[in-house]
């Protein structure tokens, strides 16, 4: 990405981690690393390779609503785990309704991850704060 504020590196990382765990992904670890230029990832348990790939597909969806061009490494992970360009464009319709319809939980990641101790948080931090458990 080229625009690196930690605002944009953890809305980035929240829609990864809201689509992957919709898709039943579990999460070791989301993070945000800071420098001057902000970056981030989400660290995965393995997984199925489509969700995997709609997880990935969520950074290229996510750059693209916020007009900020798209992610290649993200948009090159997602073609890796998949099989036709067909299934990438599907990667991207599913992760592009997920994020549509969580707007509140993506904006609690987001709001998590910057607030974090050392900007990281666990798959389980996470499913806490989507229950609403705490923040
Ligand atoms: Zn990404």
């Amino acid at each position: 990405m080229a625009n690196v504020s930690p605002l944009l590196v953890a809305r980035h990382e929240a829609a990864h981690a809201v689509v992957g765990l919709k898709l039943g992904l579990k999460l070791v670890e989301a993070r945000i690393t800071p420098g001057e230029a902000w970056h981030g990832h989400c660290l995965w348990l393995g997984g199925e390779r489509f969700a995997l790939a709609c997880m990935f597909g969520a950074g290229v969806v996510w750059d693209r609503l916020c007009h900020e061009g798209f992610s290649a490494a993200d948009a090159e992970l997602c073609r890796k785990h998949t099989t036709t360009n067909a299934a990438v464009g599907t990667c991207y319709k599913i992760a592009k309704e997920i994020i549509r319809n969580s707007r509140a939980a993506h904006g609690l990641v987001t709001r998590a991850l910057l607030n974090a101790d050392d900007y990281r948080l666990t798959g389980n931090d996470l499913k806490r704060i989507l229950r609403g458990e705490d923040d």
